[in-house]
């Protein structure tokens, strides 16, 4: 038997095999994987916890991104997992893979970075790991926050006529990604071509240094809002729509006409000949939250401007399904980022 390649299970697959094999053992263990970030009894208290890496040459490209925003955006794609489970980030652990093109001053870069992330989101770097790499750099940081009981949100949550909603805007940051590769392209072929990137700055900024939403978590708590479910759209909003519908046993309406798009994201992709909403569902990195609202809580965001409705929960019986701008229903599709291309 030859072996099997790991693109016949993709990401999910690979993640749903790891799971089915991994009993937890402890009582302690509420939540482990398959949501945001893992959630543990502490008594009194939950802790949560949550690690995602970046990697050069996969999630980051050094020739355009500066180093300082390679460290910034690591702090905050792990800050974003903890928000997406209604919690404060507290902490973070940074661990680092790095090989010997990097100087100290590459390394002080990315560190301005993370400790600028750490200054944003209130956060201690409490530890860590070096070690050399054989090719570029790796760096995964591990993100901790402690919640009140009662005030974790899972994706599982969602109940038939919640509304959906999203934060902020989708797409600007696939819309970044293009244009810098485009960019960079040009400067392979003609170094004396200098990049022009003043014409898109929100884009290109919505990829190279992300904020997580914790204004949102603040927001929530404040005004007494307790999502029904929520995660953040790290892999496009289709993605993230079906994974949530997925977990709360769910069928799902979308609206094309509802999806919230920047107007300079709008910009680029049309001088690019790509549509708008095809990169706000698929397009990733947006970290922005997806959640679901009873109809008696959304009346307390629906004059907020950082919030979106853009579609209503339906029974498990129903698909999950985008009602487009011509009326057409289709069924949502995983196009989303996947790391082993299936
Ligand atoms: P997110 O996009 O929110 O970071 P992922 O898609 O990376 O989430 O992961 C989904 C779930 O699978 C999370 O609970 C994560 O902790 C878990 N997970 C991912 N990779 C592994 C792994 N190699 N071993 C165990 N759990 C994993
Ligand atoms: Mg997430």
């Amino acid at each position: 038997m030859s072996p099997t390649p790991l693109s016949e299970l993709g990401e999910f697959g690979l993640i749903q095999r790891i799971k089915s094999n991994a009993p937890p053992y402890l009582v302690d263990t509420l939540i482990g994987i398959g949501d945001d970030a893992a959630v543990l009894n502490l008594g009194n208290k939950d802790l949560i916890l949550t690690t995602d890496m970046l990697i050069e040459g996969v999630h980051f490209d050094i020739r355009y991104a500066p180093l300082h925003t390679v460290g910034y955006k690591a702090v905050s794609v792990n800050v974003s997992d903890c928000c997406a489970m209604n919690v404060f980030p507290s902490h973070i652990l940074v661990s680092m893979a790095v090989s010997s093109k990097y100087s100290l001053e590459a390394i002080d870069a990315i560190y301005d970075g993370i400790f600028k992330g750490c200054k944003r989101y209130k956060i201690d770097l409490i530890g860590g790991d070096t070690n050399t790499a054989i090719k570029g750099l790796t760096l995964s940081i591990t993100c901790l926050g402690y919640a009140n009981k009662g005030q974790v949100v899972l994706r599982s949550g969602a109940q038939v006529n919640d509304i959906i909603c999203v934060s902020g805007n989708l797409g600007a940051a696939y819309a970044g990604l293009l244009l810098l590769e485009r960019e960079k392209k040009i400067f392979l072929e003609n170094s004396n071509i200098q990049p022009d990137l003043s014409t898109y700055p929100y884009i290109i900024e919505r990829q190279l240094k992300p904020e997580a939403r914790v204004d949102l978590i603040q927001f929530f708590n404040e005004k007494n809002i307790m999502p029904t479910a929520m995660m953040d759209i790290s892999d496009g909003l289709a993605n993230a729509l079906i994974e949530l519908c997925s977990a709360s046993d769910k069928g799902c309406m979308l609206f094309e006409d509802h999806l919230p798009i920047h107007a300079e994201t709008k910009q680029f992709l049309e001088e690019v000949y790509i549509a708008p909403f095809i990169a706000a569902l698929n397009g990733g990195e947006d970290y922005e939250l997806l959640f679901t609202l009873n109809p008696s809580d959304f009346d307390k965001v629906k004059t907020d401007n950082r919030i979106t409705p853009i579609g209503y929960i339906t029974p498990s019986n129903q698909n999950k399904k985008i009602r487009l701008s011509n009326s057409k229903e289709v069924d949502l599709e995983m196009k989303g980022y996947n790391a082993f291309g299936k």
